[in-house]
């Protein structure tokens, strides 16, 4: 019943299905544009969105899965999600039963470490910044048992869903300029300040270092001295290098062991998806940091840059089947070389999914979408494109998908 393998998804809400009926959307999606299989968000967090073809034009989102979370795998868990209203008509069992009927697949896309909600109610699962405060309540520190136990329910809640791959969103470290909404500050941060202060010291991560042999007190306030010079106003921010070859040794030391952190929360969430008779595909948030706003990244290459979250490219495509990246750029050949990159960072075996936006910021129209998906899915490129996002996106560009496909 299952699509064995996808070449090209869309990612859409629950909300938007709800909307406009499930058929509709997969006669639009599966018919119209192309695509193979549907990306729908199971568990999703806070956002307002502009959403442009919807019965709300603006719609408040909230913290929380489209499913009732299963009792006997989150019993005697500390953290269990939030459930969005309608879940207990489990949606996505009838978005399973029809796409399965058409014979495509279907992606359980997965926030796991983003959810402000229980980050608000369980301040001590949250990443700890090197001044000791808890200020960052979107992100859940993946070196914290009680946030690993969570990550491995939800995975097995959302495979049992009968979806072809459960896609995890944020299954690693948060940056410190997406830690909360409406955020502010008129202290002139500079990329190396901005970085070290999203930096984790919490006891669990600092231990971790410690094992590693890394001085992790040491690190702690090196990171401290440096953010503390510019918010004391005797220091500009520092600008000067490329991190992290820039940073300080110790520092560079202690970031490193970020990524071993990761990459075991990753096998072990891939484990549990994998016995539920499922499979991870693991999504690499880089090119949102690099290109979100704009879509022109500059400097390294996207797959250089991961260390950013603590994500190995390698390590991480070495226990999970399927890897996905996000090619957000207006230039086909950078994604080409983004894409490229990763390809070649990534262990044999592994899938490579790019992610796509068919309009702003970064694509102009068809005939742009469908060379950047031609560069994305070209020779040592990806071997399947998604497009983001049927809800977020007026009608006339989603169309772009169709020529982009065909081509
Ligand atoms: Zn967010
Ligand atoms: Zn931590």
């Amino acid at each position: 019943m299952t699509v064995k393998s996808s070449t090209a998804s869309t990612y859409a809400f629950v909300e938007d299905l709800r909307a406009e009926g499930t058929t509709a959307v997969l006669d639009r999606v599966l018919g119209d544009y192309g695509c193979d299989t549907l990306t729908v968000a199971a568990a999703y967090h806070r956002a307002r969105d502009v959403t442009p073809h919807g019965p709300a034009r603006v719609t408040l989102r909230r913290d929380g899965t489209h499913f009732v979370p299963p009792a006997d795998l989150f019993d005697g868990l500390r953290l269990a999600p939030p459930v969005q209203a309608g879940a207990e008509h489990e949606p996505l069992r009838e978005v399973r039963r029809l796409t399965a009927e058409r014979g495509a697949g279907l992606h359980g896309w997965t926030v796991f470490l983003h959810n402000t909600t229980l980050g608000l109610a369980h301040p001590d699962v949250t990443q700890r910044n090197c001044f000791g405060d808890r200020a960052a309540p979107a992100d859940l520190c993946p070196a914290h048992p009680d946030v690993q136990a969570y990550a491995v329910a939800l995975a097995r809640s959302v495979a049992r869903l009968g979806v072809d791959a459960v896609v995890a969103e944020s299954l690693h470290y948060g940056t410190f300029g997406h830690g909360y909404h409406h955020e502010r500050s008129f202290v002139p941060l500079g990329p190396l300040e901005d970085f070290l202060l999203g930096l984790c010291f919490c006891p669990r991560c600092v231990r971790h270092a410690e094992a590693a042999g890394v001085d992790a007190g040491r690190a702690r306030s090196e990171a401290a001295q440096l953010v503390g010079r510019v918010m004391d106003g005797t220091s500009g921010a520092d600008c000067s290098g490329r991190l992290p070859g820039h940073l300080p040794e110790t520092i560079a030391a202690y970031v490193a062991t970020r990524t071993s952190t990761v990459t075991s929360l990753a096998a072990t969430v891939a484990e549990a998806v994998a016995d539920e008779g499922s499979r991870l595909f693991f999504l690499d948030l880089t090119g949102a940091i690099k290109g979100y706003a704009d879509g022109r990244p500059t400097g390294g290459l996207a797959v250089d840059e991961t260390w950013r979250t603590g994500v190995d490219p390698g390590a991480v495509s070495a226990v999970v089947p399927g890897y996905s990246v996000l090619a957000y750029a207006r230039s086909p050949e950078r994604i080409a070389a983004d894409v490229a990159g990763y390809r070649a960072a990534l262990a044999d075996g592994c899938s490579l999914r790019a992610v796509l936006r068919p309009g702003i910021p970064d694509t102009d129209s068809a005939e742009h979408l469908t060379t950047k998906t031609k560069a994305a899915r070209g020779p040592g490129g990806a071997d399947a494109a998604d497009f983001y996002h049927y809800g977020l996106v007026p009608f006339p560009v989603l169309e772009r998908i169709t020529a982009a496909l065909k081509a």
